[in-house]
């Protein structure tokens, strides 16, 4: 459906979206869906369970923050970890996606932190309430600039890596993932109909921590790119 603006009973609010590598083009973001446990090291500093099949939660589109910001430190938390993720972001989507045809849905790549208040997720998770409050808060999915598939591929393995002020803190490989970005796809669109603008965070390795307002995170995946945020005081 669409609508002239001038049908809407207030402004539209702004079309969430994602820088493009080296243009000033914009990706679309429609729906930010996040992979749950999918790299077996952090499943295990997490004590979980190493053969769940993959499960998957949501952000709100407006919860993306461009690379190079600052994102305030959010409210409620004392303990606010980092999550390096790749992003994969689709062009068009379905219902009951074969893994074969997966990648033929994929625009393109990008680094991603899946922010996430981790001790309210783990109060969330232990009276079993959903975990929003934990994952889905403002500015709580940092992304650095696509790269469109067209240019690199469909990357299966490559280094994974996030800095703190300089110091390794999370280092992996993309060929760690315990369900590919083709399955991932597959288990996702039988859960939901997927479209063009909707992105996977799929997951992220070992080595989790908290960040600290004024700290620097440096994020690489080899062949995909990199993304810098650096993180302010709490909102006045
Ligand atoms: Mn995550």
């Amino acid at each position: 459906m669409s609508a002239d603006a001038s049908q809407y009973v207030i402004a539209p609010p702004p079309q969430a979206a994602i820088k493009v590598k080296g243009s000033d083009k914009l990706f679309p973001v429609r729906r930010i869906w996040c992979v749950g446990r999918n790299y077996i090291e952090h499943i295990r500093e997490m004590g979980q369970d190493e053969r769940a099949p993959p499960f998957f939660f949501a952000k709100p589109a407006d919860a993306i923050v461009h690379d190079g910001s600052v994102v305030p430190y959010p409210p409620l938390t004392k303990d606010m970890h980092h999550e390096v993720e790749m992003v994969v972001a689709l062009k068009s989507g379905g219902s009951n996606i074969k893994p074969e045809q997966a990648n033929d849905c994929i625009w393109g790549y990008g680094v991603g932190i899946d922010l996430t208040r981790r001790d309210l997720q783990v109060a969330s998770r232990e009276v079993k309430r959903p975990w929003e409050i934990g994952k889905a808060f403002d500015a709580s999915a940092p992304c650095g600039p696509l790269v469109p598939a067209s240019e690199i591929g469909h990357p299966t393995k490559g280094h994974i890596a996030l800095r703190v002020n300089g110091v390794v803190k999370q280092d992996g490989d993309l060929s760690q993932m315990i369900w590919n970005v083709p399955e991932t796809i597959w288990k996702l669109s039988e859960m939901v109909e997927l479209a063009a603008g909707d992105i996977i965070m799929t997951g992220t390795p070992a080595g989790v921590g908290a960040l600290v307002p004024g700290d620097k995170v440096e994020c690489e995946i080899e062949g995909v790119g990199t993304l810098t945020i650096s993180i302010g005081k709490p909102k006045a």
